[in-house]
This record gives structure tokens, C-alpha cells and sequence, in this order.
């Protein structure tokens, strides 16, 4: 792609402002951390509630970035680059977008409809990428950002497009259309999923099928409710297993060693199917790809063929530790260059260590030819400044002199049989491969080997209950996030870079290892330290932490080592005590602080704060209210008396949701950025972070009389299916959550603890449950929930979280 300014001026309807009206842009970026950011870019600055990309502006101009949609010039950009000003910079996106479809005219497939759509597209890529140069959305980007994205990345070597829309309420999916504009539709389920944002489900479905208003033929499950929708222009191609009317009537499914046979009728001949899943999702969204196949008149032979091959799409690109301390982020299953970016942006953003090494196979489906594509590839390997490239497949070995540091193998195996000389350490690792080379087994090697139990981490959940928090903070007023105890137990290092990224205003931990770590980690962040020991205070200058000081005495010491340090202004935070009786200066010390800091310039009071008892428990509305009184009185009383300009903060995480009116400048935000709040209403709107998973290492059946675990404290009334599950109380798993209390989920059933927990090792009733020895087991997530777990317990939901032990693999994935 290449586009004019002056005609994307035009495209827009902007206002241009700039040096340079005679420049082209290649490139379309929202993304201020993309490494394709370049002088050739043409970068939208999307405002949301809680992030405005105008913020990262300054910083793109000074690495390169030329050209800009915005909604206002930041005033120390000015007169620095091109800016084209319009009134809406989403709507902006989607009209770019919309005009580049246009410029396309081959084969575009559009999908939507409650679930299946990713998996659908998917499979439809690996179907017909045989005959087919595709271009598809990557991941999931349905969305009023994500679609326009998807589209931007057409080229003229692509002849079939395959684009999923998302929506959530009315009038979103118009917007998509105009987009995608596809020429063949497919609803894949209208089920119930995301039915908030409409009235009803005759709503939902004449929405979805706008998407469809345009297409010359339309893919559905036969359905009277959504025939009432196409349009004259649309042709229906409809399956059904019930109506033998539809044009593919599928009269019998039949199904064995995890193999569906499915036997249907198409113009009056009797056909059979094999395909490799017996769910039912999986075999219907199998019946939709089967529908375009048919469409596009593929020989029945052919079909089986393809159809057999098709796999479980995974599409998420799991992050994990690996061997020698390596991280590694896993996306062993597909490669083409769209999805070569998207992993090379997720290695750069996660920006571990600064040795980088990928492991990428030959590359597929491009459209391009080899030499073209493999100096493309080079390209943006060295852009990205990857350190080591380690190619493996027959052409990427030819090409091998197009990259730096490079070393290739032919195939997977003839990596494997050297894999001690590569010499893998302290380093991120991309592994990057078409399905067909089984980079799956270069993971096994590469991960690190724990028991398979694993905490796993959705940095997604983490930015979005982020996001929500802030969306109820008045303009202006900070955020520091608590990432004490290890980001309560979720994994401290990952979570801080991804706050910075989200840029939050403070960190704060417990101690200062805590923060020390974190800097050792490169987080740039002020981070203030709750509870620093005056054995700690030479480290915590050395490493620019910022201590929080709540005792004269504290200050006394604090003040001495800095004076010896020759420190000017050096940050300190003042906690009062407004009731909590924890930490903090009483009010009767006060007067004593505030002479002490008068005229010193050793340190500069930074931020005051305090914390309250009761922020959660509505009894005690009145208690917190005379908190929040006394804090203002004394953090005005110092603030006066000293002359300073210090942020003021009391509230943490329900102090957000219950005080609105006391954020002052600044809150602490903790427990609600791990998807967990005090607030039943609240929980709803927060999304699960943490989700602790397990295995079944052993099924036994156990007649009735018998008993399971120590103490025999199960005994079986009748024949019991017993599953054993290596998780116990040393991994953080309460013994009190044993013994008919509690329960895991196994299949989406509840499966209840028989017995005593053990230390490694616990027992679960699976008699009702069909499951095999190596199936998942969630100890906690969607269900049992944290807070479930808590409330049965008597505890809260914090000391479950942080009572998982260090031994549990944490696994954050986005
Ligand atoms: C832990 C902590 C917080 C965060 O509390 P949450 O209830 O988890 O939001 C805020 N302030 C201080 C001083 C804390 O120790």
C-alpha cells in the first residue's frame, strides 16, 4: 500500500497542518509501541476514556513517525510533523479503511455471530490457503478498531479475504460492513453471548445481519427468525439437521475415538464427512467451513482430505518460562508475515531482556515470491533488532544470507539433534512456526520443567479492570497501583511492565526487595515503598525507590543517611494515621513533623497519604467518613504549614468504588486490578485474572465401603470414580478447603474434594464427570472463584491469591 497525504487529506475530510504535503504513507499504526512505526507511518491518535494516544505523539516524532490523525495539534508537537485533524480519529480509521477496501476487488468472506467465528476463519485459512493467497484478521480483531486494521493490510498479492465482525450493542455493525463490505457471508451462532448491549434476540440478529446487507450469498444454520433478514440481493445457502429442505441437510452424525462421521444430503446426492472433533461446537463451526467448500464447488474427495486435517485452534500466544532463565513466548502454530509482525510487536512490548532470539520456519501464504518476501522478513527481524535468527525448513535455508546472525537447519528434527550447541540463556525467544513443522516439541524442549500445575495470568483482564477503575477517577487525579506480594501473587515483573506501558502514575510495594527487583527488571516507574526497614534505606536511595516514612523516627534515620549522601530533594511520602492504627504519624507528632521538614531540602514531601479500615464495609460508613474528615485536616495542616505541593491519597480499590468524593489526587489501586472486588455488583464488571490449572494425573474406582486420603476422612457410600490432582497445601491450597468444602472443575462440572488435602496432592469425585487421566482441572477462576473460595473459608479473597505458592509456574498470556 502506498497512499498520498494529499489524498488521504482528501479521504478524511481533514484539516492538514504539517512540513511535508508531499509525502506517502505505507504503513497504518494505533499502536505507539509498534516497531513499525516509521517515517512512512500514518498514525491515528485513538482516544479512549482512559488512554488518549495524543500523549504518545512527542515520543513517536522523535523516533521517526512523520504523519498523524488527531483531534487537536499537542502544543510541543507543533510545527514538528504532518497532522491531519479531523473531528473523530476512530471514525477517522474506519473511513481510511473503508475507502482502501474499496480499492480491492476479489473474493471477501465476513463472519459473525456469537461464537466460532475465530475458529471458523481459521479454518477456512488453512482450507483454502492451497488454492488461495488469504488475507484474514489476525487473532481476534473484530472490533471497531480491529476490523479497520485487518482490512489496512490487504495487498495486491492477496485474492481471498476472510474478516470476522464483532459487535457488542446496535449500530456497530453498519460501521463494519462498510469495511469488509463481504461478498459472502457466514453466520456462524447466533447463541446467547453478549446479549446485554441488545433489547432482545430478534435485536441481536437483525444487527448481526447487517453485516450481510451487501453479499451475494449468505452461510447460515436454517433459521426462520434470521431468513427474515437477507436481503433480495443475498442468496441463502442454508444447513440444517433437522430440515431436509435446507440445501445441505446433515441426516446423521455418528461418532467414535474422538472422530465425527457426518452424513449429509447436497443437491440430491447422499455424502459422508470425517472430521477430527465430537463436541458439538466444533462440529457445527466444521459444518460452516464444510458450507464454503461446497460453495466453492470442491470435489468431494477434496473436502475429506482437508477436512481431516484440521486441529484445535489455540490462538493465543502463551508466554513462559523457559530453561536458563529464558522467557519464551509460544506461537508454534502458524506463520505468515501478518502474524510474524503481531508476535515480533508482543516480543517487543514484553521487552524482558534485551537478548532476543527467534525461531521462525519457512513462511507461507504470502503471495509474494520467495526473494521478495524473505528480504521483507530480514527487514523487519533487523528492525526489531533481534539478536539471533534460527531459521529451520528447506527455503528459509536458502535464504539465509538475507539476515544477520543467522543459522539454519532443514528441518525441526535436525534442530532438535543440536539443540545443546545453541546455547540458549537469559534471553526472550519468539518460536514461530507453520503447523507443519511441529514447533510444539522446540516448546517442550525450551520450557521450563515444573509439575503441571500453572497459574496463568490474562494480561488482558489485568489492562481492562484497569481501565475500568480509572474510568471512574475525575480528570486529572493519579493512580498508583499496589504491586505488593508479588502483584498479589500474580507475578510482579510482568504486571509492572505492563502498568508502564498503560502508563499509571506510581507503583507501589511492600518492601524494598520488592522495588529493587522491579527497577533490576528496568520498570522506570516511581515506585513508593510501603514499609521500608531502616537497614534498607541505603538500597532504596541507591536504587531511586521512594520510601514511605511514618514515624519521627523514621524520619530522623531516613534524614541522616540522605544528608550523608549530600541528597537534594530526594521524595518521601508522609503517612498519616487516620484510624487504621497501622503505620503512620499520629496526630499529636504532627507539629513535630512538619517542624522537622520545615526549611529542609534533604527531602521533598512528594505525596501524603493514608489508609483506611473500612473502605468495603458499609456498617462503617460513618467510621470512614471521619478517616477521610481527618486526612484532609492533616494532610491540609502539613501542606499549608510547609509550603509544599504534595499529592494526597487515601483511597484504595473500594475506596474507589464507595468514596468518589475523596480521591484527592491520587488512589491506590490493588485487589481490582486482579479481577477481584469487595462488592458483589462490582465483581460482575471486573474480568478474572488468574486462573490456577491442573491436571488428573490418576483415575482409580473405588467400591462403596472404602476410603480415600489420610485419616480416611472419605468414606465411599456407593462406587465412587476418584481422580487425583497434583496440586496441595504447599502450592497455597487452604487444607480447610478439603473434606467436602470445596471443589475443582473438571469439564466445566464441579468435581468436590474427598478427603484431606494432602502437601502435593489432592482428590477429587469424578463419578459424574466424563474425564480422563491428563484432562485440565481449574482449581480457581471462572469457577470456583476467588472470592467463592474465601467466603467458604472465612478469609478474604486477598489472602487466597497471595497464599499460591512461588513453586506454581505462573503463565501470563494475552
Ligand atoms: C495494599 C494496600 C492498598 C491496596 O488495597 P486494595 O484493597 O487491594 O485495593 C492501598 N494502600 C495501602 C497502604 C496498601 O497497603
Amino acid at each position: 500500500m502506498s497512499i498520498s497525504i494529499k489524498n488521504s487529506i482528501a479521504i478524511l475530510n481533514a484539516t492538514w497542518i504539517g512540513i511535508n504535503p508531499d509525502t506517502t504513507v505505507d504503513t497504518i499504526s494505533i499502536d505507539s509501541r509498534s516497531l513499525q512505526n516509521s517515517e512512512h507511518t500514518l498514525f491515528f491518535a485513538l482516544t479512549g476514556p482512559n488512554n488518549d494516544a495524543h500523549h504518545y505523539i512527542n515520543d513517536l516524532i522523535a523516533n521517526g513517525v512523520q504523519n498523524f490523525v488527531v483531534t487537536f495539534i499537542p502544543e510541543e508537537c507543533k510545527d514538528r510533523a504532518n497532522f491531519l485533524i479531523v473531528e473523530n480519529t476512530l471514525v477517522a480509521l474506519q473511513q481510511f479503511a473503508s475507502y482502501y477496501r474499496s480499492l480491492f476487488h476479489f473474493p471477501i468472506i465476513g463472519l459473525t455471530g456469537s461464537n466460532g467465528k475465530t475458529i471458523v476463519k481459521e479454518w477456512l485459512n488453512f482450507l483454502l490457503s492451497p488454492d488461495y493467497n488469504v488475507i484474514r484478521s489476525p487473532k481476534s480483531y473484530n472490533s471497531q478498531v480491529g476490523v479497520p486494521l485487518s482490512v489496512i493490510a490487504i495487498n495486491e498479492k492477496h485474492n481471498l479475504g476472510i474478516f470476522e465482525a464483532g459487535i457488542s450493542t446496535v449500530n456497530e455493525m453498519d460501521k463494519l460492513e462498510k469495511i469488509i463490505k463481504p461478498t459472502i457471508g457466514i453466520l456462524t451462532n447466533i447463541g446467547s453471548s453478549h446479549d446485554e448491549g441488545f433489547t432482545n434476540l430478534e435485536e441481536k440478529i437483525q444487527q448481526k445481519m447487517l453485516l450481510f446487507q451487501n453479499a451475494a450469498v449468505l452461510i447460515y444454520q436454517k433459521n426462520s427468525e434470521v431468513e427474515k433478514y437477507i436481503s433480495a440481493k443475498t442468496n441463502p445457502f442454508s444447513w440444517s439437521y433437522k430440515e431436509e429442505n435446507a440445501d445441505v441437510f446433515v441426516f446423521k452424525k455418528e461418532t467414535e475415538n474422538q472422530q465425527t462421521t457426518l452424513f449429509y444430503t447436497y443437491k440430491n446426492n447422499n455424502y459422508q464427512l470425517k472430521i477430527p472433533f465430537i463436541d458439538k461446537a466444533s462440529v457445527e463451526n466444521a459444518v460452516s467451513s464444510l458450507m464454503v467448500l461446497l460453495y466453492f464447488g470442491y470435489e468431494s474427495s477434496v473436502i475429506q482430505s482437508r477436512m481431516e486435517m484440521l486441529f484445535p485452534v489455540e490462538m493465543r500466544l502463551e508466554v513462559k518460562n523457559g530453561i536458563n532463565n529464558c522467557s519464551i513466548i509460544d506461537d508454534s502454530y502458524s506463520s505468515d508475515f501478518q502474524s510474524l509482525k503481531i508476535a515480533l510487536d508482543v516480543l517487543e512490548s514484553q521487552n524482558k531482556f534485551k537478548k532476543k532470539t527467534v525461531i521462525l520456519s519457512d513462511i507461507f501464504q504470502s503471495g509474494f515470491p520467495n526473494e521478495q518476501l524473505y528480504a521483507k522478513v530480514a527487514q523487519l527481524i533487523i528492525s526489531n533488532k533481534i539478536n539471533r535468527v534460527i531459521g529451520i525448513g528447506e527455503t528459509i535455508s536458502e535464504f539465509k544470507d538475507q539476515f544477520l546472525n543467522c543459522i539454519t537447519f532443514k528441518t525441526t528434527a535436525d534442530f532438535i539433534a543440536n539443540f545443546d550447541k545453541l546455547d540458549f540463556s537469559n534471553e526472550s525467544i519468539l518460536i514461530k512456526g507453520a503447523r507443519s513443522f511441529q514447533f510444539e516439541e522446540i516448546v517442550t524442549l525450551l520450557e521450563e520443567k515444573t509439575h503441571e500445575t500453572v497459574l496463568e495470568i490474562n494480561l488482558n483482564a489485568i489492562s481492562y479492570n484497569l481501565n475500568f477503575f480509572k474510568s471512574k477517577l475525575k480528570p486529572k487525579v493519579k493512580i498508583m497501583v499496589m504491586v505488593k506480594a508479588f502483584g498479589y501473587g500474580n507475578g510482579g515483573l510482568e504486571i509492572a511492565k505492563l502498568l508502564e506501558h498503560h502508563k499509571v502514575d506510581y507503583l507501589g510495594v511492600a518492601f524494598a526487595d520488592e522495588g529493587i527487583s522491579l527497577k533490576n527488571g528496568g520498570i522506570k516507574l516511581p515506585i513508593m515503598v510501603l514499609n521500608p526497614e531502616n537497614t534498607s534505606f541505603s538500597a532504596i536511595i541507591q536504587h531511586q525507590l521512594e520510601p514511605e516514612i511514618y514515624s519521627l523516627k523514621g524520619l530522623h534515620a531516613f534524614l541522616k543517611i540522605a544528608k550523608q549522601k549530600n541528597l537534594q530533594h530526594f521524595p518521601i511520602h508522609i503517612k498519616v494515621d487516620t484510624g487504621m492504627h497501622r503505620l503512620g504519624f499520629e496526630e499529636n507528632t504532627v507539629d513535630e513533623l512538619i517542624a522537622t521538614l520545615k526549611g529542609n531540602s534533604t527531602v521533598k514531601v512528594q505525596s501524603i497519604l493514608s489508609h483506611m479500615a473500612t473502605s468495603d464495609d458499609a456498617k462503617h460508613y460513618d467510621f470512614a467518613l471521619s478517616q477521610i474528615q481527618l486526612f484532609d485536616r492533616l494532610s491540609s495542616k502539613i501542606r499549608n504549614e510547609l509550603d509544599v505541593k504534595p499529592i494526597r491519597h487515601i483511597l484504595n480499590t473500594s475506596g474507589i468504588s464507595n468514596f468518589p468524593e475523596a480521591q484527592f489526587d491520587m488512589v491506590r489501586l490493588g485487589i481490582g486490578l486482579y479481577g477481584v472486588s469487595n462488592d458483589e455488583n462490582e465483581q460482575k464488571e471486573l474480568e478474572t485474572v488468574g486462573t490456577l490449572k491442573s491436571i488428573i494425573s490418576q483415575i482409580r474406582i473405588i467400591p462403596a465401603g472404602d476410603s480415600v486420603g489420610y485419616g480416611r476422612r472419605f468414606m465411599a457410600e456407593k462406587q465412587t470414580k476418584v481422580a487425583t490432582i497434583p496440586i496441595g497445601y504447599a502450592d497455597g491450597i487452604s487444607r480447610a478447603w478439603g473434606n467436602g468444602i470445596g471443589f475443582v472443575s473438571i469439564k466445566e462440572q464441579q468435581a468436590p474434594i474427598l478427603g484431606s488435602v494432602c502437601m502435593d496432592m489432592l482428590m477429587v469425585d469424578v463419578t459424574q464427570i466424563e474425564c480422563a487421566e491428563g484432562d485440565d482441572v481449574i482449581i480457581f477462576g471462572e469457577s470456583p472463584t476467588v472470592s467463592y473460595i474465601a467466603q467458604k473459608l472465612h478469609t478474604i479473597p486477598y489472602e487466597i491469591l497471595t497464599s499460591i505458592s512461588q513453586r506454581v509456574k505462573r503463565v501470563f498470556y494475552r
